[in-house]
């Protein structure tokens, strides 16, 4: 029976109780205990996992379903989110999204912002999701009009969702010392992260900049690295050799890296060697790449060839840490997405062949994002951790993974919350 069912699974828990008999995926449970077992929820809190439920409060049977915490969602574009309601089209290739996008900054108002990443974060939390990275086109040196946008939907999201806000600009702009100080100092002001674009032919010898302003104004650094599938014009092995020089690996991520999948395995390795001793961590973004990689801009439609798609084994063999996230939603990069991170995770499983990809690669989802973003609560459901959970009726990666989008239950800060998504037509009147 579906643990779920409105006679089992009331509208609202009471403040202490079992959930029983719930599958947890190892990197999600303490050391030691099974993968079936019980959590007892104390008000906002959990407040023990044992592997049977006790009789100290109410018990919910879930007879197998997946429990897991709350999804931490590394990559996304907020600002730029849902802009295919505002009349803008899908483009078929990076650089062409990227122009399209650009010659739209001048018409974005306070108002579309605030509607189009408000629309996103409401999608975001009914999927189960308690922290996001949102990336910012930095179109001006001291902050567009979307960072202040998203600066105030942080605050108001506070509590349900903890927003990273990171900028985005071509590593070019380092080159002009000045320019580049002036960002820095509004991301430090800010709280934000410090994300370049290193495309295929930059200035890479402006990376030492990037690494500079860091240290000095405390900045992690988030790169969109190698979104193309050219090998000669590799980048990955230029930010790693610095991030292990600087000791700033820790505090680096790269997302993408779509060309390790067309480089010579021996080539691949050796890179990926580096970005292990590096200690950086990497980002693989199904959507979005299956969508846009191998592509042509123009001319008939052809079937994509190479897929662009991290490989996710080889490196989570050499010990680096990889997250799956969302990437864009709605708008000329991607026509497609609902920053829901079990998608993302449930397209990765078929697109990266994962094995038993809720069972053994859920903290792509959920502790190793966590840790990129370096949120207080690290998503292991132990004792004292925050009640933040997604339960599923699945059993095992099939059942979860064949309906993710059915079923789904969320709990925060102990309380069961039946957010509902909203509907697409709210954003109609966006159009111009
Ligand atoms: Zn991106």
């Amino acid at each position: 029976m579906n643990p779920f069912a409105a006679d089992r699974w009331p509208a609202e828990l009471p403040p202490r109780y079992w959930l029983a008999d719930a599958t947890v995926p190892a990197a999600l449970r303490p050391a030691g205990l099974p993968a079936r077992l019980a959590l007892r929820v104390d008000g906002e809190r959990i407040g023990a996992v044992q592997p049977h439920a006790g009789d100290d409060a109410p018990v919910f049977a879930l007879d197998g379903a997946t429990v897991l915490s709350a999804f931490v969602d590394a990559h996304t574009h907020l600002d730029k989110g849902d802009l295919l309601a505002a009349g803008l089209a899908p483009e078929r290739e990076l650089f062409a999204a990227v122009e399209r996008v650009r010659a739209d900054y001048a018409r974005w108002s306070e108002a579309e912002l605030r509607a189009r990443i408000g629309f996103g974060l409401r999608c975001a939390f009914a999927h189960g999701t308690r922290a996001l990275n949102s990336y910012c086109d930095w179109s001006e040196p001291a902050g567009p009009l979307a960072w202040r946008v998203l600066q105030a939907l942080r605050r108001e999201w506070a509590g349900r969702i903890e927003l990273t806000l990171t900028s985005l600009l071509a590593i070019d702009e380092l080159a002009d010392a000045a320019r580049g100080e002036t960002v820095a100092r509004a991301l430090a002001a800010g709280g934000g992260v410090f994300g370049l674009f290193v495309y295929p032919g930059a200035p890479v010898e402006l990376l030492p900049r990037a690494f500079d302003l860091a240290e000095r104004f405390d900045l992690r650094l988030d790169f969109h690295v190698d979104e193309h599938l050219h090998p000669p014009a590799a980048n990955l092995g230029a930010i790693a050799r610095l991030a292990r020089a600087r000791g700033w690996g820790s505090r680096t991520v790269c997302g993408h890296a779509c060309v390790l999948c067309v480089l010579p395995e021996s080539e691949r390795d050796a890179l990926l060697d580096e970005v292990a001793a590096s200690g950086m961590a990497l980002v693989t973004l199904p959507l979005t790449n299956l969508y846009l990689q191998d592509s042509t801009a123009s001319g008939p439609r052809r079937t994509p060839r190479r897929r662009g798609l991290l490989p996710v084994h080889e490196a989570r063999a050499r010990g680096v840490a990889v997250a799956i996230a969302s990437d864009n939603h709605r708008d000329p990069f991607f026509p497609g997405g609902d920053l829901d991170p079990l998608q993302a995770l449930a397209l990765g499983a078929l697109a990266l062949q994962l094995d038993a990809p809720v069972e053994d690669w859920a903290d792509t989802i959920t502790a190793t994002p966590a840790r990129l973003l370096h949120v207080d609560w690290d998503g292991v459901l132990r004792a004292g951790a925050p009640a933040d959970l997604v339960l599923h009726p699945g059993r095992c990666s099939a059942e979860v993974l064949s309906r993710s989008g059915h079923g789904r239950q969320l709990i925060r800060a102990g309380r069961r919350v039946q957010p509902v998504l909203p509907d697409p037509r709210e954003l109609d009147n966006l159009r111009h």
